[in-house]
């Protein structure tokens, strides 16, 4: 019998793990031609969490779960799901049932007519606020024009995986991650379905904007990339800035004339190129700082404990 694993990443959700539980139950108990793994990475919750996922296991032995050492993000936490899971495909499922469960058999179909990434695309998203809607339809748009990869628009991490595409995945150790950019880039048969995407079922989003900027800033002064950075938002300030200064320069000569002979062009070029200068420096500064973290060569995470078993150091998986 073919293995499928499905694998929860989560975060603080001891409110939803049990409804979650119940609903995958149903479906798991229909698709009775495939075994299943529950693949739960708790990524450093702080709640009760871990103690419902081991009560969990102690009814079910489908329940896996790999307990990491800290918070690693959500990234993160789905490339330790890559190493850890054992199916012969991989199910991404959000903790907090804002994929429902119920689309899996869809998702074994197409996988049995030999789809290796089948995707669900949200239809509409309800219980989220128009800016997220917004910002997140913006962000889509620009990120396709910049890249030749055909990219999915409105598509989250809810998907089946055919073991192949794990395999490709698991290859790819870069640590700052942007998984829906690499399930694009590795290819493979792609298939879309479409879904309406729910509100969370129980407790809070971790991505509130709040949380995002604080996320930020902890990133700017943990980090050396600090002064890179400065020079980026300084240098969208100045150029901004002299823009402005040089309309008004521009038209207070027309109108007055000139001063000092030669003064006005002088001052908008000179600030004008350079607030561009440090822009550029800026980007510049960001791709070295992203070089500067993929050097470090770290392992992506460490695990405390995988299935009741201490893990020691960084177990290699791939
Ligand atoms: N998550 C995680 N680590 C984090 C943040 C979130 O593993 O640091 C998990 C979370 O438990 C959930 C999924 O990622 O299963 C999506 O998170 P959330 O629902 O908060 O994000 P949203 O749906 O609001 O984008
Ligand atoms: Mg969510």
């Amino acid at each position: 019998m073919k293995l499928i694993t499905i694998l929860i990443p989560a975060y603080n959700e001891e409110d939803v793990l049990e409804q979650l539980y119940e609903r995958l139950n149903t479906v798991m108990s229909r698709a009775d031609k495939y075994d299943f793994e529950i693949l739960f990475i708790n990524d450093g919750s702080k709640d009760r969490t871990l103690e419902i996922i081991k009560e969990m296991r102690k009814t079910d032995p489908r329940v896996s779960f790999v307990d990491l050492s800290r918070n690693f993000g959500k990234e993160t936490a789905m490339s330790a799901g890559f190493d850890y899971a054992r199916g012969d495909a991989v199910i991404i499922l959000d903790a907090d049932l804002q994929d429902p469960p119920e689309l899996i058999p869809e998702m074994i179909n197409y996988w049995e007519d030999g789809y290796d990434d089948v995707y669900a695309k949200r239809r509409t998203r309800e219980g989220e606020s128009w800016f997220k809607k917004w910002s997140s339809a913006k962000f889509y748009k620009t990120l396709q024009k910049s890249t030749r990869i055909p990219l999915q628009a409105d598509t989250g991490d809810f998907r089946l995986l055919d073991r192949r595409c794990i395999e490709a995945l698991k290859t790819i150790r870069e640590t700052q991650r942007y998984t829906k950019g690499m399930f694009s880039w590795i290819g493979y048969n792609k298939k879309e379905i479409l879904f309406d995407r729910n509100p969370r079922a129980a407790g809070e989003t971790k991505w509130n904007y709040w949380k995002l900027a604080e996320l930020a800033l902890e990133g700017i002064t943990s980090f050396t990339t600090f002064p890179l950075r400065i020079s980026t938002f300084f240098g969208v300030f100045v150029s901004l800035s002299a823009f402005i200064y040089m309309i008004w320069i521009i038209f207070k000569t027309l109108y007055f004339g000139e001063s000092v002979a030669g003064y006005p062009s002088m001052m908008v070029i000179i600030l004008f190129l350079g607030g561009v200068q440090l822009l550029t420096i800026g980007i510049i500064g960001e791709y070295l700082g992203r070089v500067f973290n993929e050097t470090k060569n770290r392992p992506l995470y460490f695990v405390d404990e995988y299935n009741e078993e201490k893990v020691q150091g960084q177990r290699d998986r791939f």
